[in-house]
């Protein structure tokens, strides 16, 4: 056939050129119909042309026939059915694509393009016998393995060609069957191994078209149903765990009552499905009561965590593990160890099974255990004595307060670690280093019980002497647990023996070397000991008292001899009192005197347990005493001699002047008299010279009567022969005219002279004359140390029960030391010859006498420089008088007569 010979009817036909094996044109009719552009097609090979084509079935472009209709695709992968013809000239060829009636499925089966479409599902429409993929969506390709997922990948080829594995596969038997039977094929679950992915399940529908009588397509519908099947495969593995366990329950349930367990079940919610006998017994309430109930009410649960928590935690077929406290019903708590398990029951029902179990007691014994150890631990803690507590292997299990403090900041591990410390050392009571072997802790580990054992402990800094008891205890199996060591610091106690010791070497000591002999005697007279001196003078020769009493003989001060009751050493133990008692002895007929002091020495029952006795020798001192006794006594007697004489010498003295005294008064009074006479009668006949000098011996002879009346008074008093003649008188009238007697004296040596009394008018029995001399002697002694222009006062006051009568003036003063003496006979502040007035110094002496003789007392207060005040007491008292008209007398001449006189030594 001439290809340009061909009829114009064919051109019309879509064609495509090959020349020379490569396509050459492409009418547009074929472009039209394949949707393909004539780059997509030209230049192609003939092969590569119908592999874009996906010229099938079993299409060879080298063996078509023309009779046969072969399935092209369009680009969109469209399927088209058409015959094709060829026409062949020299080295061109004409493929000539006559498209079939009816050849697009979409118009032939548009319900099946449809549901295709639709994606549900996986559908597919495969040519038969062949089984070509013509159609197919993409949920159907995706049901297979890479790279065959993708439409363009699948469409056009065989099924072997993409389904991995499918020859000598069940598949391919299904094919063959629906291919020779041309019956449909259903599965609900077909199970296929092949794919990559694993074991797939799929519900398929594959059902044959026929046209024309032949089977010409078939429609797959299929489902990839592989997580449903898993799944519900899952659900029934399940079941039948769950229907295994159930069966286990129910065998468990009938043990459950056997059991002594605490057993019960509890729906989620809380409430009981299931109560057991043991729980019965347990919390007090019975199966009717407890199931139904809401357990944790019930029993007042108390988890260690939230309810929900736990609902949480718990989770199927594991088991929770825990300690609660549970309340019973007669509302007891109790301690529970409780597993609990989610199970299902028979109804499929989730459910918690608790298995409890009581620990009360357990916990109350641990605690009581606990507290038993703490308490334990403390009063370890507080003992005095260091404990060591080791374990078996020597460490250091507890070590109390006083141990640490031993030990002070040391880290207490293990005791090799503080034995290998170098500032440790350890010695026994005789100084040697003690070696590790041979510690207490050491010893102790080989099972040795160690009392009492003293040993040193040192550091750099300090020595500890410690006693120390060590102990083993064993376990059950006598197996070596601890190793318990008390040390007890005797330090001090060591110090103070040695201290002791030294004290007591030392008293002995002393008490040999004492000037006293001293021994100690128990309370049957034995010697206990005794000092050097009381051997040496044989006081203690003696093993006892006895024997000492027997071969000597005692004395008490009064010469009474003692019998064996009456020694020292007995008094003691008797509780009487031996305080320097002198003893006369003789032993060996050698007598010594002693005295003893006893002292008793008690025990601790306050009993008397010794009696110290020392004595001294005081033979000397008596010899002595009684050697002075004999020259005191002589010389008392020349004492008492001589007195007698002196006594008697100024009894004489007195006499004498006393005479003399008289003797001189009597010339004295005639001159006085004399001398008054001449004034009375012829005093204006003398001229005035010679009265001058009458005045003279006027005066003269009132100083000599002064001297001598002061003189035989003195004597007098000294002789104790004053005479006093109290008379009841106004002692303000008396001393107001005493007063104003001396004030023309006074007048005329410049000085003022006043009298004050505190009471107008006072009657007290009183010597007048003595007073006179008395106030007269201060008054003239006031004037005579008084310069001029100073005054005088004389005070009359009443104190207590006295007059007090005070003579203050504003003279010279006396100096302190004087104040004594002035009172004393011939006692003056100034004895010199330049002293300011003249006197004898009897004046105040006179005075203090006369003042004593009527009862009273006479002080003086005086300033040097500023003035004396002379106080006199007499007291307050009136007397039985004799005698009374002697009151005119003091006013008549004798109060002139007797101020003359005792004012005669003043010098105007
Ligand atoms: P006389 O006769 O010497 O006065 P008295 O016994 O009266 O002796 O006095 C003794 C001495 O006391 C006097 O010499 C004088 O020194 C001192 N004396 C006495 N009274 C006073 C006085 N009022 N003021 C100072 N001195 C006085």
């Amino acid at each position: 056939m001439n290809i340009e010979g061909l009829s114009a009817s064919l051109y019309k036909l879509p064609f495509i050129l090959v020349k020379d094996g490569v396509v050459n044109d492409v009418n547009h009719q074929f472009t039209n119909m394949m949707e393909f552009t004539c780059d997509d097609l030209l230049n192609k090979s003939i092969e590569d042309l119908f592999n874009i084509l996906r010229v099938g079935p079993n299409a060879n472009p080298y063996n078509i026939c023309g009779e046969k209709d072969y399935f092209i695709f369009t680009k969109s992968l469209d399927v088209r059915m058409v015959n094709i013809e060829i026409v062949e000239e020299r080295n061109e060829k004409l493929f000539f694509f006559k498209l079939q009636p009816k050849s697009n499925i979409h118009d032939k089966y548009p319900f099946i393009s449809k549901f295709c479409s639709d994606n549900y599902d996986g559908v597919a429409i495969f040519s038969l016998p062949d089984i070509t993929l013509l159609k197919a969506n993409e949920t159907f390709v995706s049901f297979f393995d890479e790279p065959f997922n993708k439409l363009e990948n699948c469409i056009g080829k065989r099924v072997s060609e993409f389904v991995t594995g499918f020859e000598g596969s069940t598949s391919e038997k299904v094919w063959e069957d629906i291919v020779e039977t041309g019956q449909s094929f259903y599965t609900d679950e077909y199970r296929f191994d092949r794919f990559e992915r694993g074991i797939t399940y799929w519900k398929s529908t594959i059902t044959p078209i026929h046209e024309e009588g032949k089977l010409k397509y078939c429609v797959e519908v299929t489902k990839d149903i592989t997580e449903q099947v898993m799944q519900r495969r899952k659900i029934e593995e399940q079941a039948e765990i769950i229907r295994l366990q159930n069966e286990k329950l129910r065998w468990q349930a009938d043990l459950l009552n056997l059991s002594s367990e605490v057993i019960f079940t509890w729906k989620l919610d809380g409430e009981i499905t299931s109560w057991n006998k043991g729980a019965e017994q347990l919390y007090g309430y019975n199966s009717e009561e407890a199931v139904g109930s809401i357990c944790h009410e019930l029993l007042q649960t108390k988890y260690p965590l939230d309810i929900n928590e736990l609902q949480f935690i718990l989770k199927d077929n594991e088991i929770w593990r825990g300690i609660i406290k549970h309340t019973c019903k007669e509302g007891k708590k109790r301690s529970i160890s409780t597993s609990h398990q989610i199970v299902t029951n028979d109804n499929g029902e989730k459910i918690v099974l608790e298995i409890n179990h009581d620990i009360t007691q357990i916990i109350r014994t641990e605690e009581q255990v606990k507290q038993q150890k703490n308490e334990l631990e403390e009063i370890i803690q507080g003992i005095d004595d260091a404990i060591f507590i080791y374990d078996s292997n020597k460490k250091f299990y507890l070590v109390n307060k006083a141990g640490k403090e031993l030990y002070k900041d040391h880290e207490f591990s293990n005791f090799e670690n503080l034995r290998n410390k170098d500032q440790f050392r350890y010695y026994d009571e005789n100084g040697n280093e003690i070696s590790t072997d041979n510690l207490i802790v050491s010893r102790v580990s080989r099972g040795e019980i160690v009392t009492n054992y003293k040993m040193t402990f040192k550091t750099d800094l300090e020595t500890k002497h410690m006693s120390v008891n060590g102990r083993p205890i064993y376990d059950k199996e006598s197996k070596l647990k601890f190793i318990v060591l008390s040390c007890r610091n005797i330090t001090k106690d060591i110090e103070t023996q040695r201290s002791m010791e030294q004290q007591k070497k030392l008293l002995e000591t002393i008490i040999d070397t004492m000037q006293e002999s001293l021994y100690v005697v128990d309370r049957v007279g034995n010697y206990i000991t005794s000092n050097k001196l009381s051997k040496e003078r044989l006081l203690t020769a003696f093993e006892t008292i006895e024997q000492s009493f027997n071969s000597s003989e005692i004395y008490d001060s009064n010469g009474k001899r003692l019998t064996i009751e009456e020694l020292p050493a007995y008094s003691v133990f008797r509780g009487e009192t031996i305080k320097n008692q002198v003893y006369h002895y003789i032993f060996n007929e050698r007598e010594i005197d002693i005295v003893t002091s006893g002292t008793p020495i008690f025990d601790e029952k306050g009993n008397i347990r010794y009696a110290v006795i020392s004595t001294r020798d005081i033979s000397n001192i008596i010899q002595s005493e009684k050697a002075l006794k004999q020259t005191q006594e002589k010389l008392l007697a020349a004492e008492l001699e001589k007195n007698r004489v002196l006594e008697e010498t100024l009894e004489i003295k007195d006499e004498f002047l006393s005479l003399i005294s008289h003797e001189f008064r009597t010339p004295l009074n005639v001159i006085n008299t004399a001398i008054q006479a001449i004034n009375y009668f012829c005093i204006n006949d003398l001229p005035e010279k010679a009265k001058k000098y009458l005045d003279m011996i006027k005066l003269n002879a009132f100083r000599q009567l002064r001297l001598v009346n002061n003189l035989l008074d003195i004597t007098r008093a000294d002789a104790g022969r004053i005479k006093i003649n109290k008379k009841n008188l106004d002692i303000v009238f008396i001393s107001k005219a005493i007063t104003e007697s001396v004030e023309t004296y006074a007048y005329q040596k410049g000085i003022a002279v006043d009298f004050t009394s505190s009471f107008a008018e006072r009657t007290i029995g009183i010597d007048d004359e003595k007073y006179e001399r008395i106030l007269l002697n201060l008054l003239s002694n006031a004037i005579k140390f008084t310069p001029k222009g100073k005054s005088i006062v004389v005070r009359l006051t009443l104190r207590k029960k006295n007059i007090c009568i005070q003579v203050q003036d504003e003279g010279i003063g006396i100096p302190k030391d004087k104040k004594n003496i002035i009172f004393e006979r011939f006692g003056q502040v100034d004895s010199s010859l330049s002293r300011q007035a003249e006197g004898t110094g009897i004046g105040l002496s006179l005075v203090k006498r006369f003042v004593e003789a009527l009862g009273g007392s006479v002080s003086v207060k005086s300033t040097v420089g500023k003035g004396s005040t002379f106080t006199i007491l007499l007291p307050d008292e009136v007397v039985i008088e004799e005698d009374n008209d002697e009151m005119a007398n003091l006013m008549d001449n004798r109060l002139v007569q007797v101020t003359n006189v005792e004012f005669s030594d003043i010098y105007l």
